[in-house]
């Protein structure tokens, strides 16, 4: 395990799955974490679990579709803890369907969601990278961000993006500031529940029956945090072992 004493963290999507496992398993490395997310009865359950364990940690009800929600996560990090040393944009949905099925309202979402929201996220952390003189981005995309599948055009446009800006984001931020995009495979999470169409959703859910827990991802954003400021973890791909493509 990594010691991540002090290190204040802010996980966006943490009320479940990946970035649920990023707050507990950064929490027990040290960690100070906030999280945000919708769910505020979840977020408040996870806290109080972390707490309970010895752990800091703090929630905001956020909707990362909103900018203002960003500026306010990053507040509350800084309010509670004094600065901000990682912002992981995490939150996402995965609405998979046809492009023949025009469900315009849910690529719209996605764009929203996992596009819009880590660029609100680098528009309100980045500044106080700046002003700190140090900071660290990770983001998440996906196997979904390497290759494209049938029902997957819009949700991998989506995740391509997320590795697009953030290696532009890489290269323009010079040598205070860090990005990490992780990519996972199958990872034991509700990301299919956003899933409208019930023939796509039963053979994504059989697809992902190999999928790894969700601390596999949180280990690896462990990992790309606990480096010595001067190593830059850029990219990771994470699939479970039996995943093909
Ligand atoms: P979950 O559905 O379990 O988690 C998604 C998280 O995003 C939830 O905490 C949800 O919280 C949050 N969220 C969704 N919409 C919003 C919003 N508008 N504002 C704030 N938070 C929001 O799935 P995962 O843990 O799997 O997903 C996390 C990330 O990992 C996503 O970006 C996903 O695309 C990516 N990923 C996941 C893979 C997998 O196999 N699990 C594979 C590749 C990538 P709430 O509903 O409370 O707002």
């Amino acid at each position: 395990m990594f010691d991540l004493k002090g290190k204040v963290v802010a996980i966006t999507g943490a009320s479940s799955g990946i970035g649920e496992a990023a707050a507990r398993l950064l929490a027990t490395a040290g960690a100070k974490v906030v999280l945000g997310a919708r769910r505020t009865d979840r977020l408040e359950a996870i806290v109080a679990h972390i707490r309970r364990e010895g752990g800091d940690a703090d929630f905001l009800t956020i909707d990362v579709s909103k900018r203002k929600d960003l500026e306010r996560l990053v507040k509350k990090a800084g309010d509670r803890f004094g600065r901000l040393d990682v912002l992981i944009g995490n939150a996402g949905l995965m609405p998979l369907s046809p492009l023949d099925q025009l469900k315009v309202d849910e690529w719209e979402r996605m764009i929203d969601v996992n596009i819009k929201g880590v660029l609100y996220g680098i528009a309100a952390a980045l500044p106080i990278f700046r002003k700190q003189g140090s900071g660290h981005f990770i983001n998440i995309s996906s196997v979904a961000g390497h290759r494209v599948s049938p029902n997957g055009a819009v949700y991998a446009g989506t995740k391509f993006a997320v590795r697009a800006i953030s290696e532009g984001l890489r290269q323009e931020v010079g040598n205070k500031v860090r990005v990490t995009v992780i990519s996972p495979g199958a990872v034991e999470s509700e990301l299919s529940s956003t899933i409208s169409d019930p023939d796509v959703k039963q053979q994504i859910d059989d697809y992902r029956k190999m999928a790894i827990p969700a601390e596999a991802i949180a280990s690896a954003m462990a990992y790309a945090i606990g480096q010595p400021t001067n190593v830059d973890v850029n990219e990771i791909l994470i699939r479970p072992t039996a995943q093909p493509t």
